[in-house]
């Protein structure tokens, strides 16, 4: 059995990733301060014995022993981390060196949940591993993409300084059921709008292009990156690569739920990247892993667990 940390552990990819770790037979410690996760995620948890929550905000030091650490805790949708752009960037600098220093402390293993915002607007498509990006540094979204970027290098520094046992995945946008109904992403925005039959608000001309990861499947592929053996630090990119517009996303959200919502456009925000598809060669070689579940398929999921939270 292994005791395992995860930081952001009651958000919705961290809740998720608790789940499955306790299903395999460890013992999991869920530290989070609660900013962008809901106690209701983790509340079904917190009868099993090997489960263990504690409130603390990562940007502080935390003393515990475990044998890996999972690093989530950082707001991911803009409309959170852009709330208090100062913090995103300490949760990602000051919050990595904490968990980077128990690591070096207890000798753990440590993984980075990283993004694919780090190729920011990307000049090369789809995104290899290899591609440096193309972030503006002083915009609205660089709080949380230089705040990534700058945690991918702490954990080289720590690897490469302190021989660290350290794994980094770059995760592609990924949905499914506990996302935040209010969090702004453009699957829960779409589903939520749907099901109340308001507007569906697609931003700009709806052109621009995202591939979706169902969290099934993203957390299968963290899991396995864990497992390698030390030495393989990645980054690796997790995501799906079926690639869609917005515009479809949207008629496909109206088809699912039978709407009568209509679709309205809204102004493009600042930065948002045109394009965004994973190159997953490596995690095919690698991590034997490639997404299972169709985008229709872990639409109809996430739609009902819309349907059952909000009470429609
Ligand atoms: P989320 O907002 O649901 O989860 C983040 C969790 O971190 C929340 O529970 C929040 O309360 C917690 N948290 C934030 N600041 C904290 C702090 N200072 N101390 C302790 N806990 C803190 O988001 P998510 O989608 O589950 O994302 C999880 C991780 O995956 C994030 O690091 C995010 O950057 C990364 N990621 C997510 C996506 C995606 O599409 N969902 C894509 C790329 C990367
Ligand atoms: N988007 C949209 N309508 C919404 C929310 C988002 O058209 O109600 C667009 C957004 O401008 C972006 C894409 O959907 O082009 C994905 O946005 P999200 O915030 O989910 O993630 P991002 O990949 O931009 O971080």
């Amino acid at each position: 059995m292994k005791r395992i940390l995860v930081t952001g552990g009651a958000g919705f990819i961290g809740s998720h990733l608790c789940e499955r770790l306790l299903k395999e037979g460890n013992e999991v410690i869920c530290v989070d301060n609660f900013f962008t996760g809901q106690k209701r995620n983790i509340i079904h948890l917190l009868a099993n014995p090997y489960f263990e929550f504690i409130r603390h905000d990562i940007c502080f030091p935390l003393y515990v022993e475990v044998d890996e650490i999972y690093n989530l805790a950082c707001p991911a949708s803009p409309v959170h981390y852009q709330f208090d752009p100062v913090q995103t960037t300490k949760v990602s600098v000051s919050g990595a060196i904490n968990m980077l220093g128990l690591a070096k402390r207890v000798k753990a293993r440590i993984l980075q949940a990283s993004t694919s915002e780090i190729y920011g607007d990307p000049i090369v498509h789809p995104q290899p591993e290899e591609y440096w990006g193309n972030v503006n540094p002083i915009g609205p979204r660089a709080c949380y993409d230089e705040g990534k970027r700058c945690a991918e290098t702490l954990f080289f520094d720590y690897c490469r300084q302190h021989n660290l046992d350290i794994k980094v995945v770059r995760i592609f946008n990924t949905y499914g059921p506990r996302m935040h109904p209010n969090d702004g992403r453009v699957v829960s925005n779409f589903i939520v709008q749907a099901l109340k039959g308001e507007d569906i608000t697609i931003y700009g001309d709806g052109s621009q292009t995202r591939s979706f990861c169902f969290v099934d499947d993203l957390v299968e592929g963290i899991i396995k990156m864990m497992a390698t053996e030390k030495g393989v630090t990645g980054p690796i990119n997790l995501g799906n690569p079926g690639e869609f517009s917005i515009l479809e996303l949207a008629e496909m959200v109206i088809k699912l739920t039978k709407t009568k919502s209509k679709i309205v456009f809204k102004p493009l925000p600042k930065d948002d990247p045109k394009r965004r598809r994973p190159d997953i060669t490596k995690a095919k070689e690698i991590l034997d892993w490639q997404p299972t579940v169709p985008l229709e398929e872990g639409l109809k999921r996430t739609i009902e667990y819309f349907k059952s939270t909000l009470n429609l």
